[in-house]
């Protein structure tokens, strides 16, 4: 039986991530900082991520996927983001958007869309959030209403990434007003269809992608494109959460080992008072604090992934991580700028572009407070939410 030590990433696992970090480092991190004030979507990094085999991880090999566990996805999302958040952000929304097409999708949807997904030629999006339903992500007023052979839906998606340069979304539509997340479900939207219109929100960070709000019309969805049951749209997209909130804290100490390796460097090099910044307790303490803290979130994002993968429970550690990694992250590449003094403000080095990337992840999948109500809940029980 092979075997490694409990608490390390096996061979499998070192493997794949040297493999992501080479090309990771290779090919995106020098040109991160330009492309992070581009809002020019990255098609052809895309493409090259597709052609890497990043885009249907965690997808069986029958639906076109590598069949890998969602341990490799965190380490790929992690990788990626040293180099470039955007093409963490990438690799995360497509396994997630993709996942759900081909554990939910009929046989006709799959056929249209999903290899063309993971081939990196379609552009995919998560519509939940609305301009009255963020936190409150259940009480939805997008319509889906019942007509011959598919449904109409009506109403306006916000926040959305990549809005702007999605082929498809998948939003989430109210089928029942007044029977709450009983009458939700998940629809696949062509936004080529004249019934839809997508418009651009100016955002600080992730400009690559962009985030946008999507208004429909009477949009006809087939059948067919329905993503598993009426009724249970709601809780496929929840069940998400668990995964993705983990990978969105990977994603973020990902970002931060950057800023902390770079401020390693520059503290050896960089000298006053005749000597190098780094022989002050004052600069390498700060270094020592936040790889402390960045390097307890990764073990706690890859715990969180080992419950996932052997089918345990772990809500609760992963709006842990939700909270607690962004944060983390923002602290460190906070505190690495200014260990890089006026240079680390300039828009010269990437820290200012990471740091914002990274503040956009502390809202993004739900809140800091919603993560601390989630593991209330979990421990203590509904009364924490109230009821
Ligand atoms: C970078 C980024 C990317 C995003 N991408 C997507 C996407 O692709 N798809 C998508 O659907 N959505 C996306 N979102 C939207 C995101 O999920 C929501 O913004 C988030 O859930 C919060 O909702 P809200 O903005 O409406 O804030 P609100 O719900 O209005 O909350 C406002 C404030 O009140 C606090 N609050 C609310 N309720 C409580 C409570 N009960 N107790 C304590 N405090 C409370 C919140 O924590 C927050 O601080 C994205 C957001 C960002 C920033």
């Amino acid at each position: 039986m092979e075997t490694h030590a409990p608490f390390t990433l096996g061979p499998d696992h070192v493997a794949f991530r040297d493999m992501v970090r080479g090309l990771a480092r290779s090919r995106f991190m020098d040109s991160m900082l330009e492309r992070s004030q581009s809002e020019k979507f990255p098609m052809s990094e895309f493409g090259e991520l597709a052609e890497a085999g990043l885009l249907g991880l965690c997808i069986n090999e029958e639906n076109g996927g590598q069949g890998a566990d969602e341990l490799i996805l965190g380490i790929a999302v992690e990788e990626l983001a040293y180099a470039d958040p955007s093409m963490a952000y990438l690799v995360f929304g497509a396994n997630g958007a993709n996942g759900l097409l081909a554990a939910q999708g009929s046989q006709e949807l799959k056929e249209t869309w999903l290899a063309r997904c993971i081939a990196g030629e379609v552009v995919t999006c998560l519509a939940l959030t609305e301009p009255g339903a963020g936190s409150d992500a259940a009480n939805l007023s997008t319509r889906a209403e019942r007509v011959e052979g598919g449904w109409l839906l009506t109403g306006e998606k916000t926040s959305i990434t990549q809005a702007v340069h999605a082929d498809i979304a998948i939003v989430v539509a109210q089928t029942a007003p007044g029977t709450g997340t009983k009458g939700i479900g998940s629809f696949v939207v062509r936004m080529d269809d004249e019934g839809v219109q997508a418009h651009p929100i100016k955002d600080p960070g992730f400009k690559p992608l962009g985030r946008g709000s999507i208004v429909m019309d009477k949009v006809f969805v087939p059948d067919s494109h329905v993503l598993g049951e009426i009724g249970k749209g709601f809780s496929l997209v929840m069940r998400e959460f668990d995964l993705t909130r983990t990978l969105i804290a990977l994603m973020n100490i990902g970002t931060a080992q950057r800023a902390i390796d770079m401020a390693i460097e520059y503290s050896k090099q960089r000298e006053t008072f005749g000597r190098p910044i780094a022989s002050n307790q004052g600069v390498s303490f700060v270094i020592a604090e936040h790889s402390t803290f960045t390097s307890a979130v990764r073990v706690l994002g890859y715990h969180a992934l080992g419950l996932r993968i052997a089918g345990q429970p772990h809500t609760a550690e992963a709006a842990m991580l939700k909270w607690w990694g962004p944060q983390v992250a923002f602290n460190a590449i906070k505190d690495c700028i200014v260990l890089h003094g006026q240079v680390g403000w300039s828009d010269e080095l990437p820290l200012q572009a990471m740091l914002r990337d990274v503040s956009g992840c502390m809202i993004g999948d739900g809140t800091p407070q919603i993560q601390k109500l989630v593991i209330g809940r979990e421990l203590i029980g509904n009364v924490v939410m109230g009821r």
